[in-house]
């Protein structure tokens, strides 16, 4: 039987450089744990225009068709920011999410004790935080029609279109119903049904969908500024909060910084189940391509290597061993070991990229 097989489109500015740190994770689970996986390695996002002219060739698109899953770093960069939107690296990341119909877009945010006190928030408020936001990425106000910007009676007028059927929102529902139930068994739904009817159909749907296949699971609703409000004022009351594409990108970077950095954070997008049962799925942090810090050592690796967590744990079975992972972060971090963005500036020397990536395999290696 063939091994598992993932696609690594490592992008633009610390990408390849935090992609470089989970490749040397994946080789020591390779010979520590047996587990292995054919990898191929693409361009995406600047890198692709560079050498393509397109942030994404149709060649690397089949390719995230075919695989496992897909491992992203990151895209974009200033030297990019003049082209034309339709060639933009981020309509590499668009297309990629769009075409393999990656509908679910799951953001947990966690903080790690050892973090706390890097929360805005006061740490009694943070400590132990442990959310999952599920955010619809396929739809909504991002993609509906009709969107442009037209002439109206003698002036401009910018015009998205927020669109949800009932499918759509019934697929992301059960991916949080069921999540919810791996975790405390709550969910929280996340509209603005007062104002809009998209939102009255979401809470429709999602209810209907809870009373019929999952009783068990605590089910409850609240519009999204109220969600914003209560993120920072008591976070720990969520556990899965479900919501659409547009609130869910702004919600879930505001749980985000709560636990401390962008460094830490790692993301998983699923789709429908291909033939062998797995998941479409494309893998990535949350933070962009940091042109201020790219080519210099100093990018914090730790939310490319949890993003890889995900992958062991979403779309190989690979739970124990994405424990495994996400423990030796945790373990790294609270021996003191710490990337530039997780220190005071003049507390002492930062680890560099490498030397974070290594400090987390010598974790590994005693958790045998
Ligand atoms: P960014 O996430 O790249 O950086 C924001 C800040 O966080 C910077 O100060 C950066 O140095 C810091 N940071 C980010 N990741 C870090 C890490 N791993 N370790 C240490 N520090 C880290 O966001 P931005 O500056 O708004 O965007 C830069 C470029 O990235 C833009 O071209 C943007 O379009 C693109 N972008 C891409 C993605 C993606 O690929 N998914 C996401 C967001 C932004």
């Amino acid at each position: 039987m063939s091994n598992p097989s993932i696609l690594i489109l490592a992008g633009d500015g610390i990408g390849p450089e935090v992609m470089g740190e989970v490749k040397k994770i994946m080789g020591w689970f390779d010979t520590a744990r047996g587990l292995k996986f054919d990898l191929y390695e693409d361009l995406v996002g600047g890198a692709a225009y560079d050498a393509h002219g397109t942030p994404l060739t149709d060649e690397t698109m089949a390719k995230a068709q075919e695989v496992d899953a897909v491992l992203l770093g990151a895209v974009g960069g200033p030297a990019y920011d003049d082209l034309d939107f339709s060639i933009k690296p981020e309509r590499g990341l668009l297309r990629l999410r769009k075409e393999m119909d990656l509908f679910a877009n799951l953001r947990p945010a966690q903080c790690f004790d050892a973090l706390a006190g890097f929360s805005s928030l006061k740490k009694e408020l943070v400590s132990g935080l442990d959310i999952m936001i599920v955010r619809e990425l396929t739809s909504g106000s991002y993609f509906g029609e009709p969107r442009g910007i037209f002439e109206e009676n003698g002036e401009r007028v910018g015009i998205n279109t927020q669109r949800y059927t009932e499918s759509e929102i019934d697929r992301v529902a059960r991916a949080a119903f069921e999540l919810a139930r791996k975790r405390d068994n709550r969910l929280c739904s996340v509209e603005k049904a007062n104002v809009m009817e998209s939102g009255i159909l979401w809470r429709e749907v999602v209810t209907k969908i809870g009373a019929q296949d999952y009783p068990d699971v605590e089910l409850s609703h609240m519009y999204a500024d109220n969600c914003a409000m209560q993120l920072v004022r008591t976070p720990k009351q969520f556990d899965v909060i479900v919501t659409d594409n547009l609130f869910g990108d702004i919600l879930s970077d505001c749980a985000a910084m709560l636990t401390g950095s962008l460094g830490m954070l790692p993301s998983a997008s699923l789709g429908v189940p291909m033939e062998n049962g797995r998941p479409r799925a494309m893998y990535e942090p949350v933070h962009g391509s940091a042109p201020d810090i790219s080519g210099q050592g100093l990018a914090n690796p730790s939310a490319c290597i949890l993003s890889f967590a995900m992958a062991l744990r979403y779309s190989f079975d690979q739970g124990a061993e994405a424990d495994r992972l996400e423990a030796a972060v945790e373990k790294v971090l609270a021996d003191g070991t710490r990337t530039a963005d997780l220190m005071q500036k003049g507390t002492g020397k930062p680890a560099s990229t490498s030397e974070m990536g290594d400090a987390i395999i010598a974790a590994l290696n005693a958790s045998l």
